[in-house]
């Protein structure tokens, strides 16, 4: 298969790619802007490989997207490319506005153009996968969780914007018959994430002996997924997944943000300890809430796990031990970023 990835430079697009890469023969073309969340350096372990190749580019620059697809002629469009920060949404949503409503609306332009070209089983074949989120469906009380069939009901400037995009996708293939898969996924953690979401900035802060801030009290609770885990989930839609679905996709760890800084906290404790003896715990610190900060996100991924036998395989406590092994152990990966290739200062991270 040859697949189009946008967005591969990002956190869950380089674990794809690197996953497609060592895992099956596909070939990859990965599209990416090089916003400040994409890191060319997350797909060294691709080295490389002749079949992956990165062209720089905007998914929102029509001409080039039908070039690429012209020239690559993919049997699928991965479509993970996206402004994906929550916070900056809400200081400044017009980024989020043009990449996630008018760049999915592009490459679904170009696509159709595309695959209306193509001829016989290629036609049948082609997929265009959208990557979403449970932001979506808003937020849930103490019980229940999202299905498939839960009503949309976004919050954020980012939720809002990508709630536009699955809807875009799903007309698309309602409209013009484009064979569309969207998966609607929860928090992914896991190496190479960038240090501004909450699980790398709390280990970076913690060795940086930094507080650590917990919004609100600290009980917003978030199901928490193996970004390997989904990198597999992703693979199995598009080579199985049924045409006009959407699959949810969860890991089925549940975790008030309180615990998740806890348990990493208590990983340092034991892997990397303070030089003075004492507990990393003592760090934390509570922060203005996020305003409309919604309390509580839960997914039922029943569908994906009977229909395309997917399941989550890495539990949230070794997850976080990996994930906080990884750390430790590619500080220059982090550092780089750090150092000032990025916009650090809202990080609150000194520069390094
Ligand atoms: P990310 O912010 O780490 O990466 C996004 C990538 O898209 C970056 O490499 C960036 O350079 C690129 N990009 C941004 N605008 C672009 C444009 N106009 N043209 C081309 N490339 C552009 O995001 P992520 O966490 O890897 O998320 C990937 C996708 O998965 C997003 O669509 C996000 O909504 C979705 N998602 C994320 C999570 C999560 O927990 N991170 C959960 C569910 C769904």
């Amino acid at each position: 298969m040859r697949i189009l990835v946008t967005g591969g430079a990002g956190f869950i697009g380089s674990a794809l790619i690197r996953h497609l890469i060592g895992e099956t023969d596909h070939e990859v073309l990965n599209l990416d802007k090089l916003t400040y969340a994409g890191v060319l350096s997350s797909l060294d372990p691709v080295g490389d490989s002749p079949r992956y190749r990165f062209v720089r580019g905007d998914i929102c620059d029509g001409e080039l997207v039908g070039r690429l697809l012209g020239e690559f002629r993919p049997d699928v469009i991965a479509h993970l490319a996206a402004e994906s920060h929550v916070d900056r949404s809400i200081d400044g949503p017009g980024a989020f506005i043009q990449t996630n409503l008018v760049g999915t609306y592009t490459l679904l332009a170009e696509a159709l153009a595309y695959w209306r070209g193509l001829d016989g089983d290629r036609r049948d074949a082609f997929r265009f996968h959208h990557i979403s989120t449970d932001e979506v469906f808003g937020s849930l009380g103490e019980d229940g969780y999202f299905t498939e069939a839960t009503a949309y009901d976004p919050r954020s400037p980012y939720s809002a914007s990508k709630a536009g995009s699955d809807h875009l996708v799903r007309a698309w293939g309602h409209t013009y018959g484009l064979p569309v898969l969207v998966t609607n996924c929860s928090n992914n953690y896991g190496p190479y994430h960038f240090p501004e979401k909450l699980i790398p900035l709390i280990i970076i802060r913690a060795l940086a002996g930094e507080p650590l801030p917990v919004y609100g009290d600290g009980s917003n609770v978030r199901d928490w997924l193996f970004v390997e885990d989904h990198a597999r989930a992703l693979r199995a839609v598009f080579e199985r997944g049924v045409p006009g679905e959407t699959y949810n996709v969860g890991g089925d760890s549940e975790r008030r943000n309180l615990e998740v800084v806890q348990a990493i906290c208590a990983t340092l404790d034991r892997l990397a300890p303070r030089a003075d003896g004492r507990a990393y715990a003592g760090q934390i610190g509570f922060v203005a809430d996020r305003p409309g900060h919604d309390h509580r996100y839960a997914i039922d991924a029943s569908k994906i796990k009977a229909e395309l036998g997917w399941a989550p395989q890495v539990g949230f406590e070794e997850g976080i031990e990996r994930t906080v092994r990884w750390y430790l152990d590619n500080r220059g990966w982090w550092g780089d970023i750090l150092a000032g290739r990025y916009d650090t200062a809202r990080l609150g991270l000194a520069k390094a």
